[in-house]
């Protein structure tokens, strides 16, 4: 059996970023299962494993244009510590949901605190960020009815 539309694949993976640094990995004995051809995983991702048999490791480069997108400047901003309300000591590395522009949650990531004002950055915590999947295909069944239906795995 290979890789393709609806059927359940489970991955064992490494990432690690352009540095050689891992951002994620599977814990062995515990693969990631996902549909495939139902935009479960990043589209080259996808891709690449596509056709790939039981066995078969393979790397896979994803550059920022094709993950998380590139870093938007637009994104950083200072803000009036005032802003948080409620949050006794603001420091470097907290995160906190915000509402996007079209009402979605977003992430955001308190950068530096000077004084009264705090630098936050609402890019995905991978923008900018080359993305090497180390893969191998663990298992692969066909998906039944529900996970098709649902576009995921049960
Ligand atoms: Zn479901």
């Amino acid at each position: 059996m290979i890789v393709d539309n609806k059927r359940v694949v489970s991955i064992a993976f490494t990432l690690t970023d352009g540095d050689g640094k891992t951002l994620d990995a599977t814990q062995p004995g515990k693969p990631l299962d996902y549909l495939h051809g139902a935009e479960n995983l990043l589209p080259g991702l996808e891709k690449a494993l596509a056709g790939k048999e039981v066995g078969d490791s393979l790397t896979v480069t994803i550059s920022p244009e094709e993950g998380f997108g590139e870093v938007n400047p637009d994104l950083i901003q200072n803000v009036s510590a005032a802003a948080f309300q409620g949050v006794e000591k603001i420091e470097p590395g907290m995160a906190f949901e915000a509402k996007g522009p079209g009402g979605e949650v977003e992430q955001v990531l308190v950068e530096a605190v000077e004084g009264d004002q705090v630098r936050i950055n609402a890019n995905h915590p991978l923008a900018g960020v080359t993305l090497n999947f180390d893969v191998t295909v663990v298992a692969i069944r066909e998906a039944d009815e529900q996970e098709i239906a649902h576009g995921h795995v049960h």
